[in-house]
């Protein structure tokens, strides 16, 4: 309400605030939608920067942790064997890892993406004993020094106020609009010995760039990156931290290209709930840490053990989730194509339910975005230039609210794209 002092505005700071926060104080969520103080409701299409694929307050994972908070159990996260990081462990291993045939070791990296980014960037230049780093370009990996030195947007690397080192950006899939479908030229440099290019420790990469515009890499591309990389035994690190955790139809992002990183980065939805977590895998003769040589307070965070533990039990246990996320996603790209076939410019970004609409007019985007907050429907843009509009509704979206987002989409878009 107005007659509010706005706290907001006079005490916290415009640095630390969130660049594109909406102008309303929201004080409750429930599945897909959340309300504001003044009881306004919103559809979500933006699921907490992607940290809730199941959805706002999901009564499985909302169930076995208020059951936990009033157990008297261990709430702190430092690094100590507990039942709760025990059953994580074993469910994920049982549900996640076995299924898949992938044999990967667990470590908790720190509370969040940028954390899982630091551990796999140190591990491979510890294992490796090389410092250079490929990346490409409109990668975003995070906001610390070593995952913001491999991300792509100069405005964020700017943030640093220093030139950041030790990485190279190279061209992602989509770079060249397909004109370079392989990776001939890097081979070439990697083999010449007049190159002057120091063979790198690892490539990190996104195989849908969240942040960096809803780019999609190719399966082909990704197979292709990674037969280099294991050709010239160069590490490949999938950041996984935004498109993992089902969001674009499997549990791991690089499930359909058929590939096998040797790290995996994964944070946001892993915990299922909203909670701070987040997952280093890496392959077991990776594991050269000694005791101590990575740790931090939060490295494993019981409650969100608790519920990762319940959704990948209620979700990943069999084929049925996965099924019905493949309609809701076929729903989904079904719609896109219709309102872009009618929008000047407009074009369909992304995979799954890590989506886009890219507009050639770069300032569509924001527009649809607005309009779309004002009639109740909470839509982020992504891209360096925010030229894309955000699609990435909670995965558990039913029918009903999906259309009802995509309704207002449709005629933002009519709007300000005719
Ligand atoms: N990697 C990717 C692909 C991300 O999308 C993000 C967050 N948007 C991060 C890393 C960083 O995660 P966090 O904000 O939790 O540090």
């Amino acid at each position: 309400p107005t007659d509010k002092p706005d706290i907001f505005e006079t005490r916290e700071s415009a640095v630390r605030s969130y660049c594109r926060s909406w102008p309303a104080t929201f004080a409750r969520s429930q599945g897909a939608k959340q309300w504001d103080e003044d009881g306004n409701e919103y559809l979500d299409f933006f699921s907490g920067a992607g940290a809730l694929n199941y959805g706002h307050n999901n009564p499985v994972v909302m169930g076995p942790l208020i059951e936990y908070l009033q157990s008297g159990a261990v709430l702190h996260s430092m690094d100590m064997k507990t039942p709760a990081k025990r059953e994580f462990l074993q469910t994920f291993q049982d549900l996640i890892l076995k299924p898949r045939g992938l044999d990967y070791s667990v470590m908790f990296p720190g509370p969040t993406g940028t954390n899982t980014v630091e551990a796999a960037l140190k591990l491979a230049r510890k294992v490796t004993g090389r410092q250079h780093m490929l990346s490409f370009t409109n990668a975003f990996h995070g906001m610390t020094l070593g995952s913001l030195s491999v991300t792509g947007n100069s405005m964020k690397r700017e943030g640093a106020g220093i030139p950041l080192t030790n990485s190279s950006k190279i061209p992602y899939d989509d770079y060249f609009d397909g004109e370079v479908p392989d990776f001939l030229w890097l081979e070439k440099v990697l083999e010449d010995s007049g190159s002057g290019v120091d063979k790198p420790a690892a490539v990190i990469v996104e195989t849908v760039q969240g942040e960096g515009g809803l780019r999609a890499a190719r399966a082909e591309w990704l197979r292709a990156l990674s037969d280099l990389c294991k050709k010239h035994d160069i590490l490949l690190i999938v950041d996984d931290v935004q498109a993992g955790c089902g969001r674009t139809g499997s549990f791991f992002s690089f499930e359909e290209a058929g590939i096998e990183p040797d790290i995996v980065c994964l944070s946001k939805s892993i915990s299922g709930s909203g909670l701070p977590l987040a997952l280093t895998l890496f392959r077991p003769e990776l594991d050269v840490w000694e005791p101590g040589e990575h740790n931090g307070t939060f490295r494993g965070n019981n409650p969100a053990f608790v519920t990762a533990t319940a959704a990948i039990k209620t979700f990943w246990a069999d084929n049925e989730f996965q099924n019905q996320l493949a309609d809701t996603i076929a729903e989904l790209h079904q719609r896109l194509d219709t309102i872009v076939e009618k929008a000047e410019g407009a074009s369909i970004r992304g995979r799954g339910l890590l989506a886009g609409v890219c507009f050639e007019d770069l300032e569509v985007a924001e527009k649809v975005a607005a309009y779309a907050f004002e009639n109740g429907l909470l839509l982020e843009t992504s891209g360096a230039d925010d030229e894309v509009i955000k699609i990435m509704p909670p995965l558990t979206i039913d029918s009903r609210d999906l259309q009802a987002g995509l309704d207002i989409i449709e005629a933002g878009v009519a709007k300000f794209a005719p």
